[in-house]
């Protein structure tokens, strides 16, 4: 199943990159090895020459990875795929593949706490400088542009506000700029978003999140075509943010129910959002899908929905928000997000608490601010849960 143009995407999730080994096995085999054997010396050599391209050695590649990569490239409408160790991983390959010292990057306020902190406190220490834009104005990132921009990279929707970034807009002025476009699709997935046919240049994922679905295992992807891609490569020979096969296996098995549970994840937050705007101890909702979101129309030009990320602003700042927390009895406390179980996480504390409180409140992170992440219970199960801590 390498052939994989004319399929649809449903199929691709199940189809693409099966490699069947002498066994005939039906489901992905997990091929957990660290090497590779050889038939005889002049073979050895051939591989490590490159000029046999079987497999060597698993921090550079592996069988069960390489379905990963395939299926995931498949899925994006990428030219090719490189897995890491988890989508920090990625983002860190990418601008080590990309970025040289005296380089820049122009980069959204709305970005996962880990990738601010990467690009602003330890690329800095090697002379890649990062200018960080509000979000949604376009006018910054063109006057972000510097002779030296080689790279924008951005988030939509944001976290964990659901901002969403013009596409195909701030493709543009980062070609004009001569700078690639990478985009974090880790919210939407390719089910529900692919950032490439809007002239992204480069797709990254934390496949920790939906991409596995189950809160299981650490993964990333960097997803692009092969100039990057191959320069990604050579970075991950060398330095080793390299996917666990096992771990590449159980993504491999997420991406199968991908899109199902993308749309029933997405319709589940549509029906929570509704009611969380409902509610009198709210004072707002973040959610792409509602009408009320002030960039409802281009997120669904954009976006197949809203995606399963909600967040509300409730009254009375942190200790009112802390409230609802502790008053549910199901929903998870946890700060990860793209799972089957609910979970809810008071981003002011955990996910962007080590961000200066400058660049929180210019991120728009408030002390009252929730984020749920909605999996596939009831909806109305997850009402209730946060029912008794919004007193209503
Ligand atoms: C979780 C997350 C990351 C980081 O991924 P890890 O797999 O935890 O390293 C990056 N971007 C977004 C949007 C995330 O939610």
């Amino acid at each position: 199943m390498n052939d994989t143009q004319e399929l649809a995407p449903e199929t691709l999730a199940i189809r693409a990159g099966i490699e069947r080994s002498q066994f005939g096995e039906h489901s992905e085999a997990l091929y957990l090895t660290s090497s590779f054997v050889f038939d005889n010396a002049a073979q050895a050599a051939a591989r490590f020459s490159g000029d046999d391209d079987g497999n060597v050695y698993s921090r550079f590649s592996n069988p069960t990875v390489a379905t990963l990569q395939t299926r995931l490239a498949a899925l994006e409408g990428g030219q090719a795929c490189i897995a890491t160790a988890s989508g920090m991983a990625a983002i860190l390959s990418l601008a080590m593949a990309t970025l040289k010292a005296g380089d820049h990057i122009v980069a959204s306020y709305g970005l996962f706490g880990s990738t601010r902190q990467l690009f602003a406190n330890q690329l800095s220490k090697f002379g890649i400088d990062t200018r960080f834009v509000p979000t949604t104005d376009l006018a910054a990132y063109r006057a972000a542009v510097q002779p030296n921009t080689r790279l924008f990279f951005i988030e939509t929707p944001s976290n964990p506000l659901t901002e969403i970034v013009d596409l195909a807009a701030v493709a543009a002025i980062a070609h004009d700029a001569g700078a690639l476009l990478a985009v974090d699709n880790c919210f939407c997935t390719p089910v529900l978003q692919r950032p490439l046919e809007f002239g992204a240049d480069v797709v990254v994922h934390s496949a920790t999140k939906y991409l596995d679905g189950q809160g299981r295992v650490l993964g990333g992807a960097i997803v692009g075509p092969k100039a990057v891609t191959e320069e990604v490569f050579k970075f991950l020979r060398n330095a080793g943010p390299s996917i666990s096969p096992f771990n590449a296996w159980v993504i491999v098995k997420g991406l199968e129910t991908l899109k199902i549970r993308m749309e029933a994840q997405s319709a589940n937050a549509l029906a929570l959002a509704r009611w969380l705007e409902d509610q009198p101890a709210i004072s707002r909702v973040f959610y792409p899908g509602l009408p009320s979101h002030p960039q409802h129309e281009l997120a669904m030009r954009q976006q197949k929905s809203g995606a399963a990320v909600v967040s509300f602003e409730v009254k009375g700042g942190r200790e009112a928000a802390w409230r609802v927390i502790d008053a549910t009895r199901m929903i998870s406390i946890t700060g990860n997000l793209g799972d089957t179980k609910t979970t809810i996480t008071h981003p002011a504390t955990t996910t962007h608490g080590r961000i200066t409180p400058e660049a929180r409140a210019a991120a728009g992170i408030t002390e009252g601010l929730l984020r749920v992440a909605v999996g596939l219970e009831s909806v109305a199960d997850v009402r209730a849960d946060l029912a008794r801590g919004l007193g209503s």
